[in-house]
């Protein structure tokens, strides 16, 4: 890995030379890092702190529990930080896999995310560049999730240790978010106040590249079940007793898929039929539809109302009931702040890209062809810091987005994944083991810890985000799309997860991975 470090050796050992340099020309010099900064690279940069959490990654990537599931892998991020020496409360907001570990006390206090969660069905071996599951069917890690929650972890106790040896001041906070793929946990986290007081928050997220962004992206949106109660009847016998849940759903979809037309061009909308009935020749007496329901922030709620009016004309048609509108979550999007983003982007730039073995490359050019992509390897240069496309519409959401509108926050992307290989897709799984997974994960904690450093050493550079939030909060104040009365879903996967949990364990156990 190329840091500073190896940069400021250099410059010392020449130092005569380059301060002559310097002088003589307008060649740019070596940033000093800090001795806080430098401690906190240094600890990271050890193998054995690298391989401590790459083997915890593994550990996580192997668990592949599906959101709100998540108790084996958020028992071993929070023990780890508790035997570090952090404070950890545990079930937090209504969700058992939800945790916050905290260290020192008083002002500043610097929040990092952290992810745990799985994706179903994308069950793949790992490092094997072709599709081959361990558990044909099984949750899989396939946006990176194991290595998320592990980099903050690995940065919190980094940043814990300066903290211990230089006698800093404030407080470090890991926010173990579970659920992030149903984005169902940092509303209710908010709700709880687990974020009050909190100065600036790094969010995390795996990534093929190592950048950051800011400004407003990805849509907010609305995660809705809708139940519907109908009556059975013989479907030969005497169907016309009978009121079909199904129709209800099958009513509902047609009108949200006419309504498409009508929609601002920002919108996505996307479910999956959860129940449907039994057997044919029942008329099914419930059925139940989930929706995600997206676009911006501004457009959202009116869209919302319109998708509830085709779940009531799918029950007026078919003379059922709308039982419930269970609104799992509702989320913004995301507004990163530009100082934030910027500080952060310094950081990333001090640490670099890692440097990739041979072995590395070849299976990454290995599943790029697979994929038929460029077969182009691993990247070697971070990437630089632009302003947010104006005409970027749509994509994905993250309950990060929450997080960014109750304090300043910026997200690192750190590499690890193949370039080419696909979100939410074996290919993805795939990359999220073993050595790859290692080095991004730990370049990440390094840009997060040295981030978290300069927010704690820097108190100017802490109000300019704060300035830019306070500036920012007048035009956009957080008002939470999650209903008042909505609870956390920690029924959803459990049924999908028992499945699957005790194949998963045996093959971890076999060590089949
Ligand atoms: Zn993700």
């Amino acid at each position: 890995m190329r840091h500073a470090r190896v940069a400021r050796s250099f410059v010392i050992g020449v130092a005569a030379l380059a301060l002559v340099l310097a002088a003589a020309s307008a060649a740019p010099r070596q940033p000093k890092v800090a001795k806080e900064k430098q401690a906190v690279l240094d600890w990271l940069s050890r193998p054995e702190t690298m391989e401590e959490f790459g083997r915890i990654s593994d550990a996580v990537w192997g668990f592949a529990e599906l959101g709100l599931q998540e108790f084996r892998s958020s028992a071993l991020l929070a023990d780890t930080l508790e035997k570090a020496g952090f404070k950890v409360e545990r079930g937090l907001a209504g969700m058992p896999t939800c945790f916050v570990a905290t260290y020192g006390s008083g002002k500043p206090v610097i929040g990092l995310l952290g992810e745990f969660d799985a994706l179903p069905m994308l069950s793949q071996k790992g490092r094997v560049a072709k599709k081959e599951p361990v558990i044909e069917g099984a949750p899989g890690h396939g946006c990176g999730h194991n290595t998320m929650a592990t980099a903050a972890a690995s940065a919190a106790i980094a940043v814990k240790r300066a903290m211990d040896a230089f006698q800093l001041p404030g407080t470090i906070k890991v926010f173990g978010s579970p659920a992030e793929e149903i984005v169902a946990s940092r509303p209710y986290m908010i709700r709880a106040g687990l974020f009050d007081g909190v100065d600036a928050v790094i969010d995390n997220h795996s990534s093929s590249g190592f950048a950051t962004d800011y400004g407003v992206s990805g849509n907010a949106l609305f995660s809705t079940i809708f139940t519907f109660k109908g009556k059975t009847a013989h479907s030969a016998g005497a169907p016309w007793v009978g009121r079909s849940a199904l129709d209800a759903v099958e009513l509902t979809n047609v009108a949200a898929n006419f309504l498409r037309e009508h929609l601002p061009l920002t919108h996505r909308l996307h479910y999956v039929i959860l129940e449907g009935g039994e057997a044919p020749n029942v008329v099914p007496d419930r059925a139940s539809v989930w929706y995600y329901v997206r676009n911006t922030d501004e457009r959202l709620e009116e869209m919302y109302k319109r998708v509830v009016d085709c779940a009531n004309a799918g029950a007026l048609a078919s003379g059922t009931e709308l039982a419930s509108a269970r609104v799992l979550s509702a989320i913004h999007q995301r507004h990163a702040n530009k100082a934030a983003a910027e500080l952060i982007q310094t950081n990333i730039e001090l640490v670099g890209m890692p440097a990739w073995s041979e072995e590395e490359q070849a299976f990454a050019k290995a599943l790029q062809k697979e994929l038929g992509v460029e077969e182009k390897g691993m990247p070697a240069e971070v990437g630089k810091l632009e302003a947010p496309s104006r005409t970027f519409v749509g994509g994905g959401s993250s309950d990060v987005g929450d997080v960014t509108l109750i304090a300043p926050t910026a997200t690192i992307t750190f590499p690890g994944q193949v370039p080419g290989a696909i979100g939410h897709h074996w290919s993805s799984v795939a990359c999220n083991y073993g050595s790859l997974a290692w080095k991004g994960l730990n370049a990440g904690a390094k840009a997060i810890a040295a981030s978290a450093i300069d927010l704690l050493t820097k108190p100017d550079v802490l109000a300019k985000l704060r300035r830019e939030f306070e500036e920012y909060s007048k035009t956009h104040p957080y008002k939470p799309f999650l209903p008042a009365d909505s609870e956390p879903p920690n029924d959803l996967n459990k049924e999908l997860m028992e499945r699957y949990r005790a194949a998963l364990e045996k093959a971890l156990a076999a060590e089949i991975k």
